[in-house]
């Protein structure tokens, strides 16, 4: 990482709205990058190790709640948007609030030209599951480029966390608009931030 990159991070990251329905989007006038995930992924904490903060994102573990898209500046002007997608796969979510999250996200995800990149968040212990699926084939369709990122790996032992790398980058193959290669982080332990803070600047500048 250069300095630039960690000027970038360390500088002012401003939270600007929470839209839960497509007409209170912000004006897309900057490049957006989206954090998509499971609900406990560790979503939250990846957007707060990334921005050096400590509750920037907030973690919401109720179904009601999740149903928002959430936008952050970072820099002043903003240089680019990070955008914390709502959580899925919450197993007591009525099924109201799966169909509301599914034309939330589509439209989203169909609509938004700035939307430079989606990093989908995926748990280490867990690996890709049905709701990860589908997501991913929503981005397939709607042609955003994503990128995999597993999160959690200080809770897995090196020799589990490559056999699940193995598996995902296999799982990917059958995913047009997926990124090869993958990312590897812990928020609790700091693990691939930096890395991480690179792929998303280089989705930035995309
Ligand atoms: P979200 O629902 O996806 O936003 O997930 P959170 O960021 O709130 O994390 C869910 C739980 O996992 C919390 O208890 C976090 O402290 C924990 N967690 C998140 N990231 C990590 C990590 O990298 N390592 C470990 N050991 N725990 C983590």
């Amino acid at each position: 990482m250069n300095d630039m990159t960690s000027k970038i991070f360390s500088g002012p990251v401003t939270f600007l709205k929470s839209a839960p329905k497509l007409e209170f989007l912000p004006d897309p006038i900057v490049p957006e990058i989206a954090f998509a995930g499971r609900s406990n992924v560790g979503k939250s904490s990846l957007i707060n190790a990334l921005v050096n903060r400590k509750d920037m994102a907030r973690a919401s573990n109720t179904p009601g709640r999740t149903q928002e898209l959430n936008f952050f500046d970072v820099g002043t002007p903003p240089l680019f948007r990070i955008v914390d997608m709502p959580g899925y796969g919450y197993a007591k979510a009525p099924l109201k609030t799966v169909q509301q999250w599914r034309y939330l996200i589509n439209d989203y995800l169909r609509g938004r030209a700035v939307l430079k990149r989606v990093f989908v968040l995926i748990d280490s212990r867990h690996g890709i599951k049905e709701v990860d699926h589908e997501i991913m084939k929503m981005l397939d369709t709607a042609a955003i480029s994503y990128r995999i990122v597993l999160t959690k790996t200080d809770k897995i032992k090196a020799s589990e966390r490559e056999a699940v790398e193995v598996d995902t980058m296999a799982k990917l193959r059958k995913h047009v608009a997926a990124f090869p290669d993958i990312s590897v982080t812990s928020a609790e332990k700091r693990g691939g931030i930096d890395d991480l803070r690179d792929a998303v600047l280089e989705a930035v500048a995309s």
